[in-house]
C-alpha cells in the first residue's frame, strides 16, 4: 500500500520537499510516488494545498 496523486495535483512541488523518502518525483503532468518507497507517513497528503495525494486502497 501507499499514497497515490490524483489528477487535481497543479504540480506546486511542496509534497516532494516533505517525503522522508524521497519517494516523489515530477511527472508528466503531476507528481508521482513511488510505491515500492511510500511508507505511508502522510506528510505529502498534510501538505498539499489541494489534497491530491491520497491513500491508495
Ligand atoms: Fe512520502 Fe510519506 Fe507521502 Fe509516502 S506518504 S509519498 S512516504 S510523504
Ligand atoms: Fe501536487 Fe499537492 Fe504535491 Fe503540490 S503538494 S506537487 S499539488 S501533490
Amino acid at each position: 500500500m501507499a499514497y497515490k496523486i490524483s489528477d487535481e495535483c497543479i504540480s506546486c512541488g511542496t509534497c516532494a520537499g516533505e517525503c522522508p523518502v524521497n519517494a516523489i518525483s515530477e511527472g508528466e503532468d503531476k507528481y508521482v510516488i513511488n510505491p515500492d518507497e511510500c511508507i505511508e507517513c502522510g506528510n505529502c497528503a498534510d501538505v498539499c494545498p489541494v489534497g491530491a495525494p491520497k491513500k491508495d486502497e
